[in-house]
């Protein structure tokens, strides 16, 4: 019987390949994968955009733990983006 379930496919941040198996979720719930051809683990779904919401949430993950690779591992978000609002934030805190 073929299967009509439309899945999406993810593909590896690092090598590009879609041969890859779930992972579980991390303790912040985001599914994470894990490359079969690379053997790199990562955050399955990562987002380019964030609402106001899961920034604050982001930011304060960093401000109790603050390793931007730790951060980025977690959330499937670039250092860049986090760099950025780091920067952000602060420029902004000026009373
Ligand atoms: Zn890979």
């Amino acid at each position: 019987m073929p299967m009509i379930i439309e899945e999406k496919i993810y593909t590896c941040r690092r090598c590009g390949s879609s041969n890859l198996k779930k992972n579980g979720k991390n303790r912040y719930g985001n599914q994470q994968y894990f490359c079969k051809d690379c053997k790199k683990s990562g955050v399955l779904n990562p987002k380019n955009s964030y609402t106001e919401t899961e920034k604050e949430q982001i930011l304060a993950a960093y401000k109790e733990r603050p390793s931007m690779r730790g951060i980025s591992r977690l959330y499937g978000i670039s250092r860049n983006t986090l760099a950025s609002w780091l920067q952000k934030k602060s420029t902004h805190s000026q009373t």
